[in-house]
């Protein structure tokens, strides 16, 4: 099994060494190779998906991605910056499903800002395609407007598309990931208005006849914002395009407390993925040592899980990142009064020794 590692930029070496770490920890024998990507492969190589990096991800049978992003590369020419090699990867890698599982640990339901009894138990999958939509339709640009409320002014415009195949292959994984969860899924769309989302709701209508065991529900966008603030419990395995699933999966993170905690994993047709926590290269705290490592630790749990056919293993570390919570050790972005602040190496460390069933809290 060979995994391509890009720790990236600011905390994104910090948290993978950490994840590094925990799978050499496992009786698991894996080639891992490094490649620069994002700022600092600019740096190096000038780009931010150099050639050697691209070539890595490609041969490697799934990618372990830490953070890109540096401010001291916000004013390259936009090909350039660092952001476009998460872009890049998911381009030529072919990744058109994201998994976003917002997952409300016991020992942290204090750090949501819903109330503990509506997160308390909370365990969310947010599958968002990831390759299509209105981020990605042409034609887009600006022009000078010809009809609409003030033709003759300059105008902004995207379009929005989605084909038959595309919306059954996301359907098809979400009610794969519904089946061996709780048996129910609910298709976020806006059929109401848009056209895209009428076939969208239509085709995922037609991709159910195949799953009789799960249940589906259609709803709206605005009424699925909504919901996940008012019964987020009543959800489990949601299911939605490119735009809604981006604001949505952040919205549901925020349920959980910290960015910090959440990983997420990208997925191609043959079931190859790349797994990278959902948190940016964090600059403000990048270098500092107080980095959370265990969104990237649980990412690479995804990866043994869903890539690499390591369930055991994969059960294995969220077990750890378990017994360390109970603990009651904390990175400072999910500390509170009565826990022990630790760093990121030392957090590290513990889900090591809790592996290797030597953790003393
Ligand atoms: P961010 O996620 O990097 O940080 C937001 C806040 O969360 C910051 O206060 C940060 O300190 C905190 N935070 C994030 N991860 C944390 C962790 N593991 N432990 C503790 N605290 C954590 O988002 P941002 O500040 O909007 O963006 C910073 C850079 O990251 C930008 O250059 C942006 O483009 C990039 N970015 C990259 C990705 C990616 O690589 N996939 C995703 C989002 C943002």
């Amino acid at each position: 099994m060979k995994i391509a590692i890009l720790p990236g930029d600011g905390i994104g070496t910090e948290i993978v060494d950490e994840a590094v770490r925990v799978l050499g920890a496992l009786d698991l024998r894996f080639e891992m190779e490094t490649e620069p990507v994002g700022g600092a492969a600019y740096a190096v190589h000038g780009h931010p998906l150099p050639e050697r990096t691209l070539k890595l991800a490609l041969e490697a049978d799934a990618v372990l991605f830490g953070a890109v992003g540096d401010y001291r590369y916000d004013t390259l020419e936009r090909s350039l910056r660092p952001e476009q090699a998460v872009l890049g990867l998911r381009k030529h890698l072919g990744l058109f499903a994201n998994l976003r599982p917002a997952l409300c640990y016991e020992q942290l339901t204090h750090a949501s800002s819903l109330k503990p009894e509506l997160v308390s138990g909370l365990d969310i999958l947010i599958v968002r395609e990831l390759t299509g939509d209105v981020y990605f339709g042409q034609p887009r640009g600006r022009r000078t407007a010809v009809d609409g409320h003030f033709p003759g002014s300059l105008e902004g415009f995207d379009t929005m598309r989605y084909s038959k195949p595309e919306i059954e292959r996301i359907a098809h994984v979400a009610f794969r990931a519904a089946s061996t969860r709780g048996g129910k899924l609910t298709s976020v769309d806006k059929a109401n208005v848009l056209e895209t989302f009428q076939l969208w709701r239509d085709v995922v209508t037609e991709v159910h006849a195949q799953y009789p065991d799960v249940e589906l529900e259609h709803m709206y966008v605005d009424n699925a914002a909504m919901q996940l603030v008012k019964a987020p419990k009543k959800l489990d395995v949601l299911v939605t395009g490119n735009l809604f699933g981006d604001i949505l999966s952040d919205e549901a993170a925020m349920l959980t407390g910290s960015i910090g905690m959440l990983p997420s994993a990208s997925l191609n047709e043959s079931g190859k993925g790349m797994y990278e926590p959902s948190h940016g290269s964090a600059p403000d705290i990048a270098g500092k040592g107080v980095a959370n490592p265990l969104a990237t630790i649980l990412s690479a749990a995804m990866m043994l899980r869903y890539s690499l056919g390591q369930l055991d293993a994969a059960e294995r570390i969220e077990q750890a990142v378990n017994t360390v919570l109970s603990a009651g050790l904390r990175t400072p972005d999910i500390w509170s009064e009565g826990t022990r602040k630790v760093g990121t190496r030392e957090m590290g460390d513990a889900i090591v020794s809790a592996l290797a069933g030597k953790f003393e809290a």
